[in-house]
């Protein structure tokens, strides 16, 4: 079932009001128009769009009012819910370089939305006004699920400036960006309390950045931090506060790249059924082999499905963000993965052309291999939502000496 039946389904119970169908089909009508012709005269081996061609786009993006649609209205974005977000995000997710161009935007650090004013003004305002590229570095080489005990790196108050040391793993776009915010311990002795954050600019001395490449087409960084001076004044709300600070904010995110993975996942599958009907082998149409049926009905079905979970994992998030992480780890966990098992099997309607690289299918298969992995692995978003279920006893350690 394509998303505008499902949608048509939660309109019959005044689910969707018509603004966001509106939305919905104008942005689609601007991915295929102004995205795909873009996109289909690169060559085919592109790892991306060219930047000249991302600032065109975006400028018309923008003209259109199809900017920063996730960001608080006030400080200049879109102001959507994050179910009008997941609803749109599966439309903006419809082309090759969906997850790393950004041609729509990409959201400042969440976490600064929390930032005092002068914070807000300085950096929020003008990084969604201008599209400026920033960072978030939380994750470290001794981990990424458990940041709370894998940090390492440090922020030492020294007069009216911290001075911070360590190695960041796997920041993505700092190479591009104008300032990022870093999660440092500022009390070694406080565990998850003692971690805080800061806005660092890039061009700061003493730090030194390191391409890691990955799958994607679209690479990570390992960042070292030497000695690195930021003003206190670029502390996020108190020392300490570090995790609080991006909050629920999360949440929204990974309903974002859920969104993002089955809109994808759907492109995928329309491609699919237009060579199933077109390509003939052995004297019939694709369209006509068992194989090609189940895989497509497959495809649908689990989308349809999963597109449900995400999209009540958002509305529950919209009544009620604070009761809504376990639905949203189990909305996120579990559309990345069928996401990628569809377009998997949807490649394989295409045969030599389904990992050719002229077409998207393989690129997108790359792209969702990490979505399993990044914004929390699947296992750790299935490790939140029993810890809701078991309760206690899931996060019970064994007892040494045994009782
Ligand atoms: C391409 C890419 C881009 C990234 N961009 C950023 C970025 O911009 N900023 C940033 O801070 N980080 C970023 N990350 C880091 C990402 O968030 C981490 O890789 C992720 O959180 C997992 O951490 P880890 O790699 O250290 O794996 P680990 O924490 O070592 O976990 C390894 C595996 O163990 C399993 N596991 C872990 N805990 C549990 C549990 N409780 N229950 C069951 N299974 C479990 C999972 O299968 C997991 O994949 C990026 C990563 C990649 C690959």
């Amino acid at each position: 079932m394509a998303m505008i039946e499902q949608l048509a389904r939660l309109a019959e119970r005044g689910g969707v009001p018509d603004h966001l169908e509106l939305l919905r089909e104008s942005i689609a009508r601007f991915v295929r128009t102004e995205v795909l012709p873009v996109e289909g005269a690169l060559p085919p081996d592109a790892r991306e769009l060219p930047k000249a061609q991302v600032h065109e786009l975006r400028m018309k993006a923008k003209a259109a009012g199809y900017w920063m649609l996730q960001a608080p209205r006030e400080l200049g974005g879109g102001g959507l819910s994050a179910f009008e977000a997941a609803v749109v995000g599966e439309e903006i997710a419809k082309h090759k370089f969906a997850f790393s161009s950004a041609v729509f935007g990409r959201e400042p650090p969440v976490a600064l939305y929390n930032g005092t004013p002068e914070q807000i003004d300085r950096f929020i305002r003008p990084a969604i006004e201008h599209g400026w590229e920033t960072f978030t570095a939380i994750s470290e080489a001794t981990g990424g699920s458990d940041p709370a005990r894998a940090i390492r790196t440090v922020a030492r108050r020294d007069g009216d400036h911290y001075v911070i040391n360590g190695q960041k793993m796997w920041t993505t776009h700092i190479e591009n960006a104008t300032y990022g915010i870093v999660y440092a311990r500022t009390d070694l002795s406080a565990g998850r309390r003692g971690i805080s954050a800061f806005v660092v600019e890039t061009d700061t001395p003493g730090i030194e950045i390191t391409q890691v490449p990955v799958l994607r087409n679209h690479w990570s960084n390992e960042v070292s931090f030497n000695d690195v001076r930021v003003p206190a004044e670029n502390l996020v709300g108190q020392e300490g506060q570090g995790f609080a600070l991006a909050g629920q904010w999360t949440e929204r995110g990974r309903l974002f790249i859920a969104s993002f993975a089955l809109g994808v996942a759907e492109a995928s599958m329309q491609l699919a059924i237009a060579h199933a009907r077109d390509r003939e082998t052995f004297g019939a149409p694709l369209a006509t082999r068992q194989f090609v049926q189940f895989a497509i009905a497959d495809a649908d079905t689990e989308l349809a499905a999963a597109r449900w979970l995400v999209w009540d994992a958002a509305m529950l998030y919209d009544r009620n963000p604070a009761a809504a992480r376990p639905a949203v780890s189990a909305a996120k966990a579990h559309a990345t993965e069928v996401a990628f098992g569809v377009v998997d099997r949807m490649m394989q309607i295409f045969g030599g052309m389904g990992v050719a690289k002229e077409m998207p299918l393989e690129h997108w298969f790359r792209d969702l291999r990490v979505c399993r992995v990044v914004e929390g692995p699947s296992e750790v978003h299935k490790y939140v939502v029993a810890r809701e279920l078991l309760g206690a006893v899931a996060t019970a350690r064994p007892q040494w000496p045994p009782v």
